[in-house]
């Protein structure tokens, strides 16, 4: 069971995207145990600087075309080069981040080879399926998250498959396996180049959860715009970063970067505090995974107590200060 992976870097800091190591080290559980290996496929206008580390993750080669005019997405360019890639390879796994990049081009290449792909997966296993043999079972949530989907594409290959970042956890050790990179020779064509970038203007990113030990999220219950305070209050006496849930973002309460769930970021921190907020499936897909869980509602049958390690049954305007207090005495 062969895999190939799309590699992305990050063309501001040339560093690959963790997406990537997060899919190599996915599809090395898939394929190693059936014998196959995991091969990397890239194309930009020069490799990540820091590429060694996919070996680190069970990556056995990476495929790469370079040309500056494929410094920035060209979705044609792309999809021809990739594609060229993957039929060299004959893989029985395509897997590509639910990036932008991602989104644009897996489904162009799954199209021009007739065969299923599967976008925003949360999980992927290999099992038996009738008379097919192993297949790739891929999950996600589906009909706005109130079921969690199981999708197999039996008699196409390859079985293609689109991820988030953050969905894929990395383990704690390392392989060694020898650095292999091969340059793939294409046939460039110009006319692939439909667009010309003229300015890059970078987002500036306001949220920062990857590096965030502590997330204290605020939902509906805040009630306000003004009340949301108490969540960036408790969330900076705890050197952690603010979350909120789709219902806070609608209302106008936060800024939308902040949302959590599964039309927001995927969190795992080490605490995450949810203040206010229901329990809905869509929210939980993007927190039910931090290591602990602290819920404040004054609902005590609301759904996020089911899955809170610890719960407070109360008003958050009473609790959140108390909390303020006694960390400010603490120091
Ligand atoms: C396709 C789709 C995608 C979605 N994606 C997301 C997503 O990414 N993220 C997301 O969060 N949602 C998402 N949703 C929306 C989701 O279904 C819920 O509507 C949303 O999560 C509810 O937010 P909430 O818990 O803040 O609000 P509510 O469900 O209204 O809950 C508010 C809670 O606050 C409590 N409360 C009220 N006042 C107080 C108080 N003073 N003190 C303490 N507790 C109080 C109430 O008891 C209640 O439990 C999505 C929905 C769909 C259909």
């Amino acid at each position: 069971m062969k895999s190939v992976v799309f590699i992305e870097k990050n063309p501001l800091s040339n560093q690959l995207r963790n997406v990537s190591l997060e899919l190599t080290h996915k599809a090395y559980t898939l394929s190693n145990p059936l014998g196959g290996e995991v091969v990397g496929i890239f194309t930009g206008d020069s490799l990540p600087e820091n590429c060694d580390e996919l070996f680190q993750f069970g990556m056995s080669r990476l495929l790469y075309f370079t040309d500056e005019r494929l410094a920035h997405l060209h979705s044609i360019a792309y999809k021809h080069i990739l594609e060229t890639m993957i039929n060299s390879e004959s893989p029985d796994i395509v897997l590509f981040g639910a990036t932008h990049t991602g989104r644009d081009v897996a489904p162009l290449i799954a199209s021009s080879l007739k065969t299923g792909m599967t976008a925003d997966c949360t999980q992927l296993y290999i099992d038996d399926y009738k008379d097919k043999g192993k297949i790739l079972y891929q999950m996600r949530p589906a009909f706005g998250g109130n079921i969690l989907a199981t999708i197999i594409t039996p008699d196409h290959r390859p079985m293609m498959a689109t991820v988030r970042e953050g969905v894929m956890l990395l383990p704690d050790e390392r392989l060694n396996f020898p650095v292999k990179t091969e340059v793939f020779p294409i046939d460039f064509n110009e006319l692939w180049i439909k667009s010309e970038f003229l300015e890059i203007v970078p987002k500036v990113k306001k949220v920062d959860f990857n590096s965030a030990n502590i997330v204290v999220s605020g939902g509906a219950g805040v009630g306000s715009e003004e009340n949301f305070r108490l969540i960036r209050e408790l969330a900076r006496a705890l050197g952690g970063e603010v979350g909120a849930s789709r219902a806070a973002v609608d209302f106008g309460f936060v800024e939308k970067d902040h949302q959590v769930g599964q039309t927001g970021s995927v969190v795992r921190p080490k605490l995450y505090i949810a203040c206010g907020i229901s329990g809905q499936i869509q929210h939980r897909a993007g927190m039910e995974e931090s290591q602990k869980i602290i819920a404040i509602n004054k609902d005590p049958d609301a759904p996020i107590f089911n899955i809170a390690h610890m719960g407070i049954v109360g008003d958050l305007n009473e609790i959140i200060p108390v909390m303020l207090r006694y960390l400010k005495e603490e120091g």
